[in-house]
């Protein structure tokens, strides 16, 4: 069985595939550091961000409520691993594609990243070896760090901490970000993303 959300996902699940048709934990791990698996992570972060503007933009054509009210769009995918369902397989490749939304100024943001930490609980994904995170880039709201490319906000940082999440992530799960349009990438271990920050692992 391979857990995806559709065909956003497809030419990454390729990519990972060409890697091992037998991943372990260890080759989640590994997989964002393969320039094969970059690529396609970053096309499929930039089409959810595409997909969340493209709505927006029908929406503000209908006079409908948008889902992103500042208009502030990042695309985020996480890989990982699943319990495989065979015994010859045991664990399969996971992928989650997903994008950010705020429809106002007090309604709660909820990020890409929280959605693939939602959907790594709810596949009971043992193991998120990386994950990307393409987004215009601006000061880190809560360090105030401008950094070259957009990290993970404060939330989704905390988020990653929390006490019923952090068995999703090790000491070695990598954090790549990179600007829209843009083939520049940067990839760095979570605990390394977190220091940036002042902010410590777990
Ligand atoms: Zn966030």
């Amino acid at each position: 069985m391979i857990v995806a959300q559709g065909l956003v996902e497809a030419p990454v699940l390729d990519a990972l595939f060409k890697l091992t048709a037998r991943p372990r934990p260890e080759d989640a791990l590994r997989a964002l550091r393969e320039v094969d698996v970059q690529d396609a992570v970053l096309a499929a972060a930039q089409r959810m961000r595409h997909l969340a503007i493209e709505e927006d933009d029908a929406r503000k054509e209908r006079g409908q409520p948008l889902i992103n009210y500042r208009r502030f769009y990042v695309g985020g995918v996480g890989i990982g691993v699943v319990l495989g369902r065979r015994y010859s397989t045991p664990y399969e490749w996971w992928v989650f594609a997903a994008s950010n939304t705020k429809p106002s100024k007090k309604a709660d943001k909820y990020c890409a990243e929280m959605r693939i930490i939602r959907a790594a609980k709810e596949v009971r994904c043992s193991c998120i070896g990386g994950i990307g995170v393409l987004g215009e880039n601006q000061p880190d709201g809560r360090s105030g760090n401008l950094r070259k490319t957009l990290d993970p906000c404060g939330g989704c940082r905390d988020c990653m901490r929390h006490v019923g999440n952090r068995y999703l992530f090790r000491a070695r799960t990598l954090i790549m970000t990179a600007q829209p349009l843009s083939q520049v990438r940067y990839v760095e271990t979570l605990p390394k993303m977190m220091a940036a920050h002042g902010e410590k692992w777990p």
